[in-house]
């Protein structure tokens, strides 16, 4: 894309009209409104971030000494310190020496479904950069909607499956729907369809032989039901197989990477001939004990101890070499990688790039899977430093492009324009 330099003069103009007739002194307002504090010094309600070096997130390159211009919540200027035009009477923010990304989008999660505990989830998310997070399959309450609905202030955004869809699962959780024929399959579609929600999510999976998988003939239905109602549809599974019968009957969407075995030519050609497939590799553990220190202040001392107690696994680090290679392979033939960590754990998209990179992706492909593929894939206008886009970023105190850890280095966030109280 190309950064273009637009400021909207009339607005502007407009903008100081109002505030000089109400005599309102918005330098004071800025610093309270939903937590929100600038470095004052302007009269305009509009803030100037200069001299960054801004990683745009839609894998342009970066550039060293950015400025972008903010206004009401949206990116209205970025790019090249001295080509963007400050207006006058702005706030301005000096960010010499730091970096700026935008905020990531977790796409797989699985979070509380009362309505002040998602709330939370939401609110610790922003803290860490995370602008939005999609909850697949496990939603059954009402209360979920209503947050859908509206975003929470200083809070990231949710999107919600609702009820996911899978074969009977006697044991496991009873909220997704069990369906044993393709007529239930598409009144599962539908009823979830008119609950609201943003996707429908299915299992494909025996969990281990334990039970029947959804078949062809079933997950047919789902997907071709979910198109005629204009949803689109994402898929748990595990094997190379099951993959292939999902990217003939249609699916959107892998929530998962390919498990049992390494990818094959016959799939990198259906990749290939469905290049709006979205991948979400959800990179499970590693194996190998990592360091959690930066998480100290984050998390309680308990939960610190636990993670710092993880021990080395060799059957996991064989898993997770299989995910790897597949992972390496797919980006490599060009299909779509967003970004997804499974469960509710805030602060794992800052793991799950780490594993991406460690994968064989570069920095800056992880950040673009992370931030502007995976805000797409949300549908929410987010996830770049581009002019009309969400004023969603963070501001690290290091350069993620030389280690992707750095992403964990967070000085500010700014969420819709405003600076979330961390
Ligand atoms: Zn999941």
């Amino acid at each position: 894309m190309t950064f273009i330099t637009s400021v909207n003069w009339i607005r502007t103009a407009a903008t100081l009209l109002v505030l000089a007739l109400l005599g309102a002194c918005s330098s004071d307002e800025a610093d309270t409104a939903d937590g929100a504090s600038v470095q004052s010094g302007g009269t305009s309600g509009i803030t100037a971030f200069v001299g960054a070096r801004i990683i745009p997130g839609d894998g342009s390159p970066a550039i060293e000494a950015g400025t972008f211009v903010v206004e009401n919540g949206l990116i209205t200027a970025a790019g090249v310190a001295n080509e963007v035009q400050i207006p006058d009477g702005a706030n301005r923010v000096n960010l010499a020496g730091a970096t700026v990304m935008p905020m990531m989008s977790d796409t797989h999660t699985h979070l509380n479904t009362e309505r002040e505990a998602l709330a939370n989830d939401l609110r610790s998310r922003a803290g860490m950069g995370i602008n939005a997070a999609m909850s697949l399959g496990m939603d059954g309450s009402d209360p979920v909607f209503e947050v859908q609905k509206d975003a929470i202030p200083g809070a990231a955004r949710y999107f919600t499956a609702g009820r996911g869809i899978t074969r009977p699962e006697p044991g496991r959780t009873d909220v997704p729907h069990w369906v044993n024929t393709p007529d239930e399959a598409r009144e599962a579609v539908r009823e979830e369809a008119a609950r609201g929600v943003d996707i429908i999510k299915i299992w494909v999976d025996d969990r281990n032989g334990q039970y029947e998988k959804m078949t062809p003939e079933l997950y047919g239905a789902v997907i071709d039901e979910a198109h005629q109602l204009g949803l689109r549809t994402t898929a748990h599974l595990y094997n190379l197989s099951d993959a292939k019968g999902l990217m003939e009957a249609g699916i959107d969407a892998f929530a998962h990477g390919i498990r049992d075995r390494d990818v094959d030519d016959e799939f990198i050609a259906l990749v290939q001939a469905r290049p709006e497939v979205v991948l979400v590799p959800n990179m499970p553990y590693r194996g190998v004990p990592t360091d959690y220190s930066w998480l100290a202040g984050v998390v309680s001392a308990e939960q610190m101890a636990e993670l710092q107690g993880q021990e080395e696994n060799e059957q996991a680090a064989e898993s997770w070499a299989i995910q790897a290679r597949n992972l390496y392979r797919l980006n490599r033939s060009g299909m779509k990688i967003a970004m997804g960590t499974d469960g509710n754990t805030f602060y794992a998209p800052h793991l799950e790039i780490e594993d991406m990179v460690i994968a064989g992706m570069t920095p800056m492909q992880a950040i673009v899977a992370a931030t502007s593929t995976s805000a797409d894939f949300l549908g929410i206008n987010a996830g770049s430093i581009a002019v009309g886009k969400s004023a969603d970023f963070m501001v690290l105190d290091a350069n993620p492009l030389d280690d992707i850890t750095n992403t964990r280095r967070i000085r500010d966030v700014y969420l819709r324009g405003l600076r979330v109280d961390r």
